[in-house]
């Protein structure tokens, strides 16, 4: 499972917990989520701009 990070306010998406207010299930993978999907904390970063996240 992955980690993805918005540029400007920092919110990770994180696969293994998905983000269930914005209809993402646990285990949604960053795959699943739509390009135009925007950061749900600052509403400015689409999913295009956020940065993968170094596992561990
Ligand atoms: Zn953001």
């Amino acid at each position: 499972m992955s980690a993805y990070r918005c540029p400007v306010c920092e919110y990770v998406y994180t696969e293994a917990k998905g983000e269930p207010h914005e209809g993402f299930p646990p285990g949604t993978s960053w795959g699943d989520v739509p390009e135009g999907w925007c950061c749900p904390d600052c509403g400015v970063r689409e999913k295009p701009d956020f940065e993968p996240v170094p596992a561990g």
